[in-house]
């Protein structure tokens, strides 16, 4: 008798595919990226993303509203300020635009879980994540103790989740450290932990202004590479009491997303990357792809990969798919 084997037997109908499915997407584990721009009446555009805008706060309970009332349950806010300067001022100012932001979607959607991306490339007059030191080099050290205080000051603002996205090392430990010497010791941390430096950010930059403005930031961000070297990121944040792990991009990058998941029981996040966005978004509009079917199969992909949470453009198309 051949063959022996029948798999196609469970795959002939629809029912018999979804009784025997193992990797569920659902609502409650996607974060929904959202740029905060400094201004009033803003719903900017952005070219290399479409579908995405870059919001003034004031606009923002309205999209809150919205976001929360698809039932999508956390927003990461990137903030672009309107002043940047060699150290990123902007970035811890009371009234700085995610500060701003924070409030407004507080106000209008409580329940809304917000992570603030904690970083200084958006504030930077020179792009880079840190603070320069004399040779053109972003000094680790330098930079920690900025950002603690871009993180407190989120944390003031009313940020339930700090996402510290630089790289600099030791940054957990001393964000940690500073948000529970000041009383936010219930405020988590979700910690960039290996994010590659990678050339699917394109989009963003365009989105956020982050471009730097000389060399780039491999000498921070991890080799694509490299996959032990990841373990080793994960290790210590962890140590340092990261609550949440992060590994950007994602598609690209699900070997370490398994890896990752496998060896540590911390949740873990993947970020779907603005290029990973704008790829499936220009395909589908040249109509070379078929986009709802390719959002469903790389959001299925990540998370059988392993990972708990995905950060991704798509949310609210993925919140109107299951309506
Ligand atoms: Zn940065």
């Amino acid at each position: 008798m051949f063959p022996e084997h029948r798999p196609r037997r469970l795959r002939r109908t629809e029912t018999l595919r979804r009784m025997i499915r193992e990797t569920q997407l659902s609502i409650d584990n996607l974060i929904y990226p959202i740029f905060a721009k400094e201004g009033t009446s803003l719903k900017e555009p952005i070219e290399a993303m479409p579908g995405q805008f870059r919001y003034s706060p004031d606009v923002l309970p309205k999209l809150a509203k919205t976001i929360a009332a698809s039932k999508i349950p956390a927003v990461l806010l990137f903030g672009i300020p309107k002043i940047k300067d060699s150290t990123g001022t902007s970035a811890h100012r009371r009234d700085g635009v995610v500060q701003h932001a924070v409030q407004r979607i507080k106000d209008a959607a409580p329940d809304l879980v917000v992570i603030t991306d904690v970083c200084l490339c958006e504030y930077t007059d020179h792009g880079h994540c840190g603070i320069l030191d004399g040779t053109g080099e972003v000094s680790n050290d330098d930079t920690l103790e900025v950002l603690a205080t871009v993180a407190l000051s989120h944390a003031k603002a009313g940020a339930d989740i700090i996402a510290p996205s630089d790289m600099m090392d030791g940054r957990v430990g001393i964000i940690r450290e500073s948000l529970d010497e000041s009383g936010y010791e219930q405020i988590p941390i979700m910690s960039y932990t290996v994010k590659y430096a990678s050339s699917f950010y394109g989009p963003f930059r365009e989105a956020a202004g982050s471009t730097p403005s000389f060399g780039d930031r491999r000498g921070y961000q991890m080799d694509p590479a490299n996959v032990r070297e990841g373990l080793r990121e994960a290790a210590y944040d962890i140590e340092e009491g990261a609550d949440i792990i992060i590994v950007k991009p994602a598609m690209p990058y699900l070997d370490v997303i398994r890896l990752i998941a496998d060896e540590f029981d911390t949740p873990l996040c993947a970020y779907q990357v603005s290029g990973e966005y704008s790829m499936i978004k220009a395909a589908s509009t040249m109509g070379w792809l078929n986009e709802a079917a390719c959002i469903l199969e790389s959001l299925t992909s990540i998370k059988r990969a392993g990972a708990d949470m995905i950060i991704t453009y798509f949310a609210p198309q993925f919140a109107e798919m299951l309506s």
